[in-house]
């Protein structure tokens, strides 16, 4: 196939993925949301459950976006060096998200700050959001797309603690945004929790917590631990589904890490609603995919 062509294959590829991520939600969040209803006693929040089934059934037989919010796309891109279309991805991404605003469509989310005018095509200035993280010697890419609404956005906070608030500073860190935002951000959440040195190294770890696969757990045992606690604490509240009261708060806390400076902790929380619109899939040299959120779809 030529270059052009190869271009224009994943273009519509990237397309046609962003918008089925936005109509149906990833495997691990359906899975979650059922457990959840079925060990929910409260009989609202069994209806409220209910509700967000007979509304992806919706989505998916009227071919219509799960949430009228679909959110600023992010791409987090773990690129293989040899990748043939390395050098086009950024552009290719751009034009993708363009495609799957009209095709979709998607709600226009991408206002020039400052100028204060909606592009009505969702990119923008540094929209949409792209992480690259080079792969040496690998000809293949890794796709995390994710749709990042207002709702679940708001509750999103980082800061440098001091080091002696230690680990309990960093639980009541993540406490204090839970019980004041976590209501508004459309619950069961998936809470994402970065601890690093500053404020940014912390921000885009709390942010790649969130892509994980629900269930998932931190390889350190201590950091696991921590993601036990914090989501039973933050079941605790009882903000059940919506905010409307019940057992679960959370669809799940993951935390990512990384080494820091001995005089800092940073520490970063980010929030995914109940519709945790996140696609991950994986391109070959020849544009072979395999989707890793989705099993059994074909683009
Ligand atoms: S928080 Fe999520 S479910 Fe709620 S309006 Fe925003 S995108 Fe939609």
């Amino acid at each position: 196939m030529a270059h052009a062509e190869q271009v224009k294959k994943m273009t519509e590829l990237v397309a046609k993925f962003v918008g089925y991520t936005g109509k149906v939600l990833p495997d691990d969040v359906i899975a979650k949301l059922e457990e959840l209803r079925r060990e929910e006693d409260d009989p609202m929040a069994k209806v409220i459950y209910d509700t967000m089934f007979r509304n992806q059934q919706l989505a998916k037989d009227l071919d219509r976006p799960s949430c009228q919010d679909t959110g600023v796309i992010q791409f987090w891109v773990k690129c293989g060096t040899k990748f043939p279309l390395i050098d086009e991805l950024e552009a290719l991404l751009k034009e993708a998200v363009v495609k799957a605003t009209f095709d979709t469509p998607l709600r226009h989310n991408s206002v020039e700050t400052f100028d204060e005018y909606n592009t009505g095509k969702n990119v923008g200035k540094g929209t949409p959001t792209i992480w690259f993280d080079p792969v040496p010697k690998s000809d293949s890419c890794e796709l995390y797309t994710y749709m990042a609404g207002g709702g679940c956005t708001l509750p999103g906070h980082a800061m440098v603690l001091m080091p002696g608030e230690g680990y309990e500073g960093v639980a009541k860190f993540v406490l204090e945004r839970m019980t004041s935002y976590g209501l508004n951000a459309c619950p069961p959440l998936l809470v994402g929790v970065g601890v690093a040195t500053s404020v940014e190294t912390a921000a885009l770890l709390s942010k790649k917590a969130l892509l994980r696969p629900i269930g998932s757990h931190n390889p350190n045992e201590r950091a696991a631990k921590m993601e036990k606690l914090l989501e039973d604490a933050i079941n605790a509240i009882g903000l059940g589904p919506q905010g409307m009261g019940g057992k679960a708060s959370v669809l799940g806390v993951h935390i990512e890490n990384s080494a820091r400076h001995p005089s800092t902790i940073g520490v970063a929380v980010n929030v995914g609603c109940w519709s945790h619109r996140r696609g991950h899939i994986i391109f070959d040299k020849d544009l072979n995919y395999t989707v890793l959120s989705h099993k059994g779809v074909s683009l």
